[in-house]
């Protein structure tokens, strides 16, 4: 059980919390993170706009293999072009 908010889970991160050393879930922990980090609010708008535009790339540009979208995905670009392909990014 999650010693923060009372949630039961499975395996509760062990971490000392606001000063109170005891098992979290991830919701919890993931909001302490949030909290501590001084430039939040600033720091997150930042990173939401970069994950979004991560969101957008696609595969090709122009017909061409999209380098941004290889270097971001590696694992699907390798699925989605053939090697020739990938040998003229
Ligand atoms: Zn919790």
């Amino acid at each position: 059980m999650c010693d923060e908010c009372g949630k039961e889970v499975q395996k509760p991160t062990v971490m000392i919390l606001d000063g109170v050393f005891g098992g979290y879930c991830h919701t919890c922990v993931a909001k302490a993170r949030r909290d501590a980090s001084p430039q939040s609010a600033q720091y997150h708008r930042d990173r939401d706009r970069e994950e979004h535009q991560r969101d957008m790339l696609q595969p090709w540009v122009n017909g061409k293999v999209n380098p941004e979208f290889v270097r971001q995905y590696p694992d699907q670009a390798k699925q989605q072009f053939t090697e020739e392909e990938l040998k003229e990014v």
